[in-house]
C-alpha cells in the first residue's frame, strides 16, 4: 500500500474542506484533501447551495416575466419553461463552480485524493479509491466530512416519488402536486422552485409556524406573501406515513384526509455525517453523531480539528468556510476567529428572508431591554420603481446602549442587503452607526437606515 506524507490533510472537499485546504497550502503547508464524490465543492456546490440558487434564479425570471412583466407596460406571449434546458443550465452553473475548487487546488497545489477516508489514527487517513488504497500521513488533520438530510423512518426516501432535496434538484418535469414534508429552509426554497413554475404545492410543517427559529414577526409577514403566492401552507400538522400507488404517493396525515401527491419532499432536516470513518476509534468524541470540538474546533485528539456541519451548530455553507480558516490557523498555531453573532441566515424565497444577531423572541427570552425599528419596502421609493414593495426592515437594538442585537430582512435582494448588517454586528455597531452612514439613493438599503433611524424614533419617510 502506498504511503504518502503531507503536512495537513483534509478529510471532506465541501465549503468547509475545500476553503481549509486552501487556506493550509496558502501559510505552505504540503496538503492533501480527501473526496470520494466525482467533483470537489461538497453538498454545497454540487447538491445543495448552488444548484438550488441556479433553480430558483431560473424560476424567478420566469415568475417576473409571467406576472410582473405586464405591470411595466411589457406584453410578452404566455412564457413556457423547458424543465430539461433549466436543468442544463443547473448543471453547467455547478460545473463551472465544481471546475473553479479544482483549478484552485491546481493553483495552490492541493492534492485531491479521491476516495472514501478513514482516519486509522491521529495522523493517518487511509483512502480507499478507485486505484485501490492508499494511507495518507500528516501531523494535522481536519474533518470536514459534513451531512446528510435526515429521512423519517415512517416516510423513507424511495428517490423515484419520495424524495430528498438532491432528489428535488432534479425532477423532470412540473409535478402536478409537489408535498412537501418540513417547511424549513429547503421546503419553502426548492417549494418556490417548482410552485413558480406550475405545480401545486403543499407543505407540511410540523410545528405552529413556517421557517420556525426565525423573527416570528418577519415569519407571519412571509407566511401572509407565500399563501398568496399560491402555497398551501398546513402548520401544526404531523405526518404519519405515505404509500406508493403507482406513480402517485398517498401521504397520511394525524387527523387530516389523505393527501395524493405526484413527488414527496422530505425536508425535516440534516444530520451530521461522521459513520464508518473511524472517527471514535481514533478517539475522537461524537454525540448523537455530531462530531465534539473546543473553541479552537481541536478534536482533543492528537493535532485532529473538525469543522462545517459534521461539528453542528448551523448548517451554512459560509459558517463552515470561516471554521474551515479558523482551524487551519489554530493548527498552524496562529490565532482563529469566528464570530458567530454575524454569520447571517437567508433564505432564497421571494421576497427573500435574511437575518442576523437576535430574533424579537431572543431578545426577550435573554432578558434584554431592547428597542425595535421598522421600516416597510412599501415607503422605499426604488423598491417602488421595481414594483416589489412587500416586507420589511426589522433593527433590534439595546435600549439602553443602542448596541445592534438583530437584523431582519423579508424583501427583495434580502441576501444582498444582509451584509450590511453582518458587517454592523462584526464591528458591534450601535444602531445609529447604520443610522448615520450615508447610504445612497434610491436604492433598498435605505430601508436598512430607515429602520435604523426608527429605532431611535426618528424615521424620516414614514
Ligand atoms: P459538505 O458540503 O457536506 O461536504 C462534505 C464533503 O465531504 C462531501 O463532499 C462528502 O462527499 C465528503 N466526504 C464525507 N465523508 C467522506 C469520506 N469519508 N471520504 C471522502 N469524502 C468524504 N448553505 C448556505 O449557506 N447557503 C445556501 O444557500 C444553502 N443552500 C442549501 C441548499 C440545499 C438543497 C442543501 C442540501 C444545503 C444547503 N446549504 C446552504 C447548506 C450547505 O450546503 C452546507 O452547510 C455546507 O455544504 C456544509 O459544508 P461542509 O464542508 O461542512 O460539508
Ligand atoms: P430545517 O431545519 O431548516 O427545516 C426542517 C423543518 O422540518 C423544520 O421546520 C421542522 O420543524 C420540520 N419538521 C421536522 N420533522 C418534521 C416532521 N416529521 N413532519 C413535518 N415537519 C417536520 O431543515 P432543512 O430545510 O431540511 O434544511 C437542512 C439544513 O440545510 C438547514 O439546517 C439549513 O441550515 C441548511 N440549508 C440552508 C439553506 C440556506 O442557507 N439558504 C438552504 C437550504 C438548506
Amino acid at each position: 500500500m502506498a504511503e504518502d506524507t503531507f503536512d495537513l490533510i483534509v478529510l471532506g472537499g465541501g465549503p468547509g474542506g475545500y476553503v481549509a485546504a486552501i487556506r493550509a497550502a496558502q501559510l505552505g503547508f504540503k496538503t492533501a484533501c480527501v473526496e470520494k464524490e466525482s467533483a470537489l465543492g461538497g453538498t454545497c456546490v454540487r447538491v445543495g447551495c448552488i444548484p438550488s440558487k441556479a433553480l430558483l434564479d431560473s424560476t424567478e425570471l420566469f415568475d417576473q416575466i409571467r406576472h410582473k412583466s405586464k405591470l411595466h407596460g411589457i406584453t410578452v406571449d404566455e412564457p413556457t419553461m423547458d424543465v430539461a434546458k433549466m436543468h442544463a443550465r443547473k448543471d453547467a452553473v455547478v460545473k463551472a463552480n465544481t471546475d473553479g475548487v479544482a483549478f484552485l487546488f491546481k493553483k495552490n497545489k492541493i492534492e485531491w485524493v479521491r476516495g472514501f477516508g478513514r482516519l486509522t489514527s491521529p495522523e493517518t487517513v487511509e483512502v480507499q479509491g478507485e486505484g485501490g488504497a492508499r494511507t495518507l500521513r500528516a501531523k494535522h488533520v481536519i474533518l470536514a466530512s459534513g451531512s446528510v438530510p435526515v429521512e423519517l423512518p415512517f416516510l423513507k426516501f424511495d428517490h423515484e416519488r419520495i424524495i430528498d432535496s438532491t432528489g428535488a434538484l432534479t425532477i423532470p418535469e412540473v409535478p402536478g402536486h409537489l408535498v412537501v414534508v418540513g417547511g424549513g429552509v429547503i421546503g419553502m426554497e426548492l417549494g418556490s422552485v417548482w410552485l413558480r413554475l406550475g405545480a401545486k404545492v403543499t407543505v407540511l410543517e410540523m410545528a405552529p409556524t413556517i421557517l420556525p427559529g426565525m423573527d416570528a414577526e418577519i415569519v407571519r409577514a412571509a407566511d401572509r406573501i407565500f399563501r398568496k403566492e399560491g402555497f398551501e401552507l398546513r402548520t401544526g400538522t404531523r405526518v404519519t406515513g405515505a404509500e406508493r400507488k403507482g406513480d402517485k404517493v398517498v401521504v397520511s396525515v394525524d387527523g387530516q384526509e389523505p393527501i395524493e401527491a405526484d413527488y414527496v419532499l422530505v425536508a425535516v432536516g440534516r444530520r451530521a455525517y461522521t459513520e464508518g470513518m473511524g472517527f471514535e476509534e481514533a478517539g475522537v468524541r461524537l454525540e448523537r453523531g455530531v462530531i465534539q470540538v473546543d473553541e479552537h474546533f481541536h478534536t482533543g485528539v492528537g493535532s485532529v480539528y473538525a469543522i462545517g456541519d459534521a461539528i453542528g451548530g448551523r448548517m451554512l455553507a459560509h459558517k463552515a468556510e470561516e471554521e474551515g480558516v479558523a482551524a487551519v490557523e489554530f493548527a498552524a498555531g496562529n490565532h482563529g476567529h469566528i464570530n458567530y453573532d454575524a454569520v447571517a441566515n437567508v433564505v432564497y424565497t421571494w421576497p427573500e428572508i435574511a437575518s442576523v444577531g437576535m430574533t424579537e423572541e431572543e431578545a426577550k427570552a435573554a432578558g434584554r431591554e431592547y428597542r425595535v425599528g421598522k421600516f416597510p419596502f412599501q415607503a422605499n421609493g426604488r423598491a417602488r420603481a421595481m414594483a416589489e414593495t412587500d416586507g420589511m426592515v426589522k433593527v433590534i437594538a439595546d435600549a439602553k446602549t443602542d448596541r445592534l442585537l438583530g437584523l431582519h430582512i423579508l424583501g427583495p435582494r434580502a441576501s444582498d442587503m444582509i451584509a450590511e448588517a453582518a458587517l454592523a454586528m462584526e464591528f458591534h455597531s450601535s444602531a445609529e452607526d447604520i443610522a448615520m452612514t450615508v447610504h445612497a439613493h434610491p436604492t433598498l438599503p435605505e430601508a436598512v437606515k430607515e429602520a435604523a433611524l426608527a429605532a431611535g424614533g426618528r424615521a424620516i419617510h414614514i
